[in-house]
């Protein structure tokens, strides 16, 4: 299945911790390995930390039904044997809400305000009634909670991650941007890091979360619990923006084509939904339970590539990428890379060819969302596989260039035989010379695909 789900158009498979034991990890990230062996093609993992989140305790029936208007009392204890206290294990949520907060149950279906808090207790009234069950999810969207954003769980499943070689880390629930810096410190080098926004309070510190982050994710599921759900598509430009801005790569996550789930094809909204994040200009969208769970996950992300592809391809896609271009900053490779979107356009080179090493320089390339794809040609093996996250790129594992002719002649071979380019055709080739020193981007070259000899 994993196979097929790459051919119909997967760059990225994420993991998700919620739902997966280190075994189960460990075997999924050794099958996507071997696809990738044998595919000959970079593909990036991702997994997906559960974070902080926070449940109910038991109730006596296992369940009860909350009338609107109804005053409850919210008592700190795992479980509640009689009697109507509704118990929360967590201290934490006794210390930090406060009067006139609110606390929402089962994704938001139950929502409950806080009139007056005690040290392991509070009163509160029912906003808006319902069943609520057994260990079902809470969402604290007014309150920020003095915890760290990584559990003794999370922490675990991180060294797990880490120690299988995965190439992205991707924390939920984050709130302040010292729980990315955390998460950074542990990370090092040896994955990228991913910033979930699903808690309100994370909107408010975005562009500090940004800088600490290699990526960032709208997790519409949870910030739509958390937010007014007519508060996200907002909140989603804003998010894409800023990570574009910063040339961060953007993830637009949740109910994406969650009818197919069930459905072998996708309401119209749903297309119009995922055509829209990518007229955004989105580096990535994804699935959750349509791939994971669903009973259509092929046609689910053969679906989403049909999308991406068809809206690409659409005469409005490039002048909606242009009026939205955001301006280079002042360093030498932003500089080359604003010639690069010039030169792409005004001779229409088939491919802009980046030689990479850090990978930076690629980000930066796809930054201007030019007219032309980006190859990612680059000596790394980790960089080509978590380059995959990215707008545009297709990466390219592949030893360092010996010379300047060896430099385009192998872009030229690339740009040919992947397809981007015919004999005759341009390309725009980008690398930082002297050669083979470690330093910035910082040269410009159109060259011909010529008749080709083999690589
Ligand atoms: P989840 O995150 O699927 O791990 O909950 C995404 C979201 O909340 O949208
Ligand atoms: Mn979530």
């Amino acid at each position: 299945m994993i196979r097929a789900l790459f051919e119909a158009g997967a760059d990225v498979f994420r993991i998700n911790m919620s739902h997966n034991s280190h075994a189960e990890l460990a075997d999924k990230v050794r099958v996507i390995r071997e696809l990738e062996e044998n595919v000959g093609r970079p593909i990036a993992i991702l997994a997906d930390l559960q974070g902080p989140k926070i449940r109910l305790g038991t109730l006596p029936n296992g369940e009860r039904d909350l009338a609107k208007g109804e005053k409850v009392h919210l008592v700190r204890k795992p479980s509640v044997e009689s009697g109507d206290d509704i118990p929360i294990p967590h201290a934490e949520i006794f210390a930090a809400i406060q009067p006139g907060e609110v606390i929402l149950i089962d994704d938001g279906k139950v929502r409950l305000k806080i009139e007056d808090v005690g040290k392991d207790e509070a009163d509160a009234i029912v906003e808006n009634g319902g069943v609520i069950k057994n260990k079902k999810g809470i969402n604290l969207p007014d309150t920020v909670l003095p915890i760290p954003a990584m559990t003794p769980k999370d922490r675990s499943d991180l060294d797990a991650a880490l120690a299988l070689g995965v190439d992205w880390i991707a924390l939920s629930f984050v709130q302040r941007p010292d729980d990315m810096a955390d998460l950074k410190k542990i990370v090092g080098n040896k994955a990228g890091c991913l910033a979930k926004i699903e808690k309100p309070r994370a909107i408010d510190w975005l562009p500090e979360i940004l800088d600490l982050s290699d990526a960032i994710m709208v997790a519409r599921g949870d910030l739509g619990v958390e937010l007014p759900v007519q508060e996200v598509p907002g909140k989603q430009k804003l998010i894409t923006k800023m990570a574009r801005k910063a040339g961060k790569p953007v993830v637009v996550a949740t109910q994406m084509l969650e009818s197919m789930i069930t459905a072998p094809v996708p309401t119209r909204a749903e297309v119009t939904d995922v055509a829209n994040a990518v007229f955004d200009g989105a580096d990535a969208v994804m699935l959750s339970a349509e791939s994971a769970a669903g009973d259509y996950p092929v046609e689910a992300v053969s679906m989403m590539d049909k999308i991406a592809m068809t809206v690409e391809g659409d005469p409005q896609y490039i002048p909606i990428m242009n009026s939205q271009r955001n301006e280079p900053e002042s360093t030498t490779p932003d500089a080359i890379m604003a010639a690069v979107h010039e030169v792409t356009s005004t001779i229409h080179a088939r491919a802009v060819v980046c030689w990479t090493k850090s990978g930076s320089t690629a980000l930066r390339a796809a930054r201007e969302r030019s007219d032309a794809p980006i190859i990612a040609l680059t000596p790394q093996l980790e960089v080509s596989r978590r380059l995959s996250l990215v707008w545009g790129l297709h990466c390219i594992y592949t030893e360092d260039a010996q010379d300047l002719d060896d430099m385009v002649d192998r872009a030229a071979r690339f740009a040919f035989l992947e397809g981007f380019a015919k004999p005759g055709e341009r390309i725009v080739v980008t690398a930082g010379v002297p050669l083979r020193t470690p330093g910035a981007t910082n040269m410009l070259r159109v060259a011909f695909v010529g008749p080709q000899k083999s690589l």
